[in-house]
């Protein structure tokens, strides 16, 4: 048996009025989507418990069969692990941003998108400068890296992410609680060494905005996850163009297959993850394939981008895999559910229950026809916990109420 977890980021949505009360997922032509409702079972799941942050992170944790309460482990951990960064057991990884502060207030979350090259010459100097036994920095992507620290204690530091305070007074939003001495010191020694730097006089001289600032945030220590071989016996890959996601499945044990075009925004190309997702079936038990761009045109309030993002998804990603079921094999099992809804008139994720539908040839399918928020409100299972499906879909549990 093969298996296809199929992943379009926050396409679920609520009515809108203004298209007469429906949903992307409703106006859109997707065949193939209705085609894996009308012969599979469907439902609805909850993929972020109701107390988390209702962000990808957890939601894809969870569609990845990992109950987030238990598991969940915070982004700095995910983003190490993409990163091939590992962690001993006392180490605790915090995602870095390189921002811009100006006259006490932050003035921006991403020091201006700069660039990698740059972020990178300025983080390995923080590394030389303030580096020791305790303290470690890693350069990543754009203004995104990350800063370990040796001590568990930093699991209770209570730090804010720097988009949500933007324009604030820093010294009103500084890391407060159990290590927040270390932390506030290497902020402090980080602008004092970084304002000076080449790299930002370079900057400032081209009218962009200074890296001069770290952010440490979204800290956690490495989670210890039974992997999908451990739990199901099966091998598999990830495709996604998103390093958290990337990160979860390195610690599931999975590949993660990168796709030439893949962007994580509407350009991404969709003929390529579709054709990599058969690939890896060809070679592996298990593929999740991971679409950001229906979350990014749910964030803009973009209804004909999103409606267009399902579409593509659709023909190019559940086509693909639906006409290699003729070539391959095994028999094929898909799981086919959004991460969470970023409905377009809220422009942010929310906690309602995803759609989701379950395909094998030869099943026997509910009542169900296609897929959509509403239709799978009548389908057999409602409101589960969405770390079930995985066994649902391995055979290893029926679900049943
Ligand atoms: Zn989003």
């Amino acid at each position: 048996m093969k298996f296809a977890i199929l992943v379009p980021d926050g396409a679920a949505d609520r009515p809108v009025e203004r298209h007469g009360g429906m949903t992307p997922l409703e106006a859109a032509n997707t065949p193939n989507m209705d085609f894996v409702a009308e012969n599979g079972i469907c439902g609805t799941a909850l993929t972020v418990p109701e107390d988390m942050p209702a962000g990808s992170d957890v939601a894809n944790f969870s569609l990845l069969g990992y109950d987030p309460r238990r598991y969940y482990c915070g982004r700095g951990p995910l983003e190490a692990a993409s990163m091939g960064v590992r962690l001993s057991p006392e180490e605790v990884a915090f995602r870095c941003n390189l921002v811009t502060a100006r006259d006490g207030r932050l003035e921006d979350y991403s020091a201006g998108h700069i660039p990698s090259e740059e972020a990178r010459k300025l983080i390995l100097f923080l590394q030389e400068k303030l580096g020791d036994n305790h303290t470690c920095f890693h350069p990543g992507v754009g203004y995104r890296h990350l800063l370990v620290l040796r001590g568990l204690h930093y699991l209770e530091s209570r730090c804010v992410p720097p988009h949500d305070v933007v324009g604030r007074e820093i010294e009103e939003v500084l890391p407060e609680g159990p290590g927040e001495e270390r932390l506030r010191a290497l902020m402090r020694l980080s602008h004092r060494l970084l304002c000076d730097h080449e790299v930002n006089r370079s900057r400032e001289a081209r009218g962009m905005m200074p890296a001069n600032m770290i952010w440490p945030w979204g800290q956690g220590k490495a989670p210890q996850l039974p992997t999908l071989r451990e739990k199901y016996g099966l091998t598999g890959a990830v495709i996604t163009a998103v390093d958290l996601v990337k990160g979860m499945g390195l610690l599931a044990g999975m590949e993660v297959v990168e796709v030439p075009g893949a962007t994580g925004y509407y350009d991404t190309d969709y003929r390529a993850k579709g054709a990599y997702a058969v690939d890896s079936l060809r070679r592996l038990d298990l593929v999740y394939v991971h679409v950001e761009a229906p979350d990014e045109a749910g964030h803009e309030g973009n209804w004909e981008a999103k409606v267009e993002a399902l579409e593509r998804f659709d023909r190019h990603i559940i086509g693909a895999v639906l006409d290699a079921t003729v070539q391959l094999s095994d028999r094929l099992c898909i799981l086919l559910a959004p991460d969470h809804r970023t409905p377009l008139e809220v422009r942010t994720h929310v906690h309602d229950p995803v759609p989701f539908a379950i395909y094998s040839p030869g099943m026997k399918p509910d009542a169900v026809k296609s897929f959509s928020e509403k239709a799978a409100a009548e389908g057999r299972f409602q409101a589960i916990p969405a770390w079930k499906l995985l066994d649902i879909l391995a055979g290893r549990e029926d679900g049943a109420p």
